[in-house]
């Protein structure tokens, strides 16, 4: 098969159902990261050009926060709309130079956080009507902690507005473990950490009239990085809720759901790869990426601790200048050359990398 030609900027709408269809075909998963400010967003789109496949860039809400700085008053979710609007200009500006596709998103949004996606929604709209685009390509909602009901009552409220934008919905069904951003699901009871097929019939039957979703259907995903054993990853989940949905619906393709993978960070390949093949096309990569970013900023300090401890004066001499050894853009490039290899290794994981035909 042929490699699917792409095109530089963002991708909303027809453009992003195309890609998924592609990946489920080609059997790779694009990874979806956190970014927090303009380093590790260039630091994205850099590791995406090497791996010549688009990448799904995403803010959580606390870093659509930190993207505006965490100065600002935050009533009623401005400072994160805003961090999340200016961080979305900044890549489709940039996108474009860097010559890589980007599909832009919104991590976890529980109900609290609604007037968050709210706000983004309105920012959507207005973009919308001037570009005949929306803003940003998805947003997540994760209603997860409520009933099954609840939950998918509000996601076909939000769909049906978004898919008059061309936009695309995340759900989630089930609960991802552990901790993010604040959310913490770490002592939550087990059986909620693996979903129904049941339940994702529901939630398709309801949603699929109105629009584009894809689902994070948890399979025992935990968000961060834990001692191995502490995980138990059962990807059949996934393949047993394409079944359903095919069989119940009479779907014709094998794989009529787009599968978001959780917690990426840690897991194993077999694990991995066995979720693609159900039909995982998105998989979250955060903590791995953190620490991508963070463990060379260490070495740095630690490799240049003593021309660190004063503007002047060093083992070179007590008069010597060392303004190039504190100026941030050394440690910070540092860490972002880190956080590129790792997401580069992320493409490679998820059958991603060189994959496509960026033009
Ligand atoms: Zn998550």
């Amino acid at each position: 098969m042929s490699k699917m030609k792409v095109r530089s900027g963002v991708l909303t709408g027809n453009e992003l159902q195309e890609v998924f269809a592609y990946c489920k075909e080609t059997k790779c998963a694009l990874p979806a990261v956190n970014v927090i400010g303009s380093s590790t967003i260039n630091a994205a789109m850099y590791a995406a050009k090497q791996a010549n496949s688009p990448i799904i860039i995403q803010f959580s809400n606390g870093g659509a926060v930190f993207n505006a700085g965490k100065y600002l008053d935050n009533t009623n979710q401005r400072a994160a709309v805003a961090g999340a609007v200016a961080g979305a200009h900044h890549i489709r500006m940039l996108s474009k130079l860097y010559e890589v596709p980007v599909i832009l998103h919104t991590d976890h949004c529980a109900r609290k956080l609604l007037p968050w996606v709210d706000g983004m929604l309105e920012a959507g709209e207005e973009y919308f009507k001037s570009t005949g685009e929306p803003l940003y390509s998805s947003h997540m909602l994760d209603l997860s902690e409520e009933d099954l009901e609840a939950n998918i009552k509000t996601c076909a409220e939000y769909l049906e507005r978004m898919a008059k934008i061309n936009m695309t919905l995340e759900i989630e069904l089930g609960v991802t473990g552990g901790e993010e951003d604040g959310v913490d699901n770490s002592h939550i009871d087990s059986s909620r950490l693996y979903t129904q097929p049941e339940e994702v019939l529901q939630a398709y039957d309801a949603l699929n009239p109105l629009g584009k979703f894809t689902v994070a259907a948890a399979f025992g995903n935990t968000h961060g990085v834990y001692k191995p054993g502490n995980v138990m990853l059962r990807p059949e989940i996934l393949k047993h809720s394409q079944a359903m949905i095919r069989q119940e619906r009479g779907r014709s393709e094998e794989k009529p759901l787009d599968l978001v993978f959780h917690g990426g960070s840690g897991s194993e390949q077999a694990k991995i790869t066995e979720a693609i093949e159900y039909g995982v096309i998105k998989m979250n990569i955060d903590t791995d990426t953190q620490w991508a970013f963070t463990r060379p900023v260490r070495e740095y300090m630690d490799a240049n601790h003593d021309y660190l401890m004063a503007q002047i004066g060093n083992p070179e001499g007590e008069d010597k200048p060392n303004k190039k050894y504190i100026d941030p853009r050394a440690w910070m490039v540092a860490g972002e050359k880190g956080y590129a290899e790792r997401l580069v290794q992320a493409f490679r994981d998820l059958n991603a990398f060189d994959q496509f035909d960026l033009g």
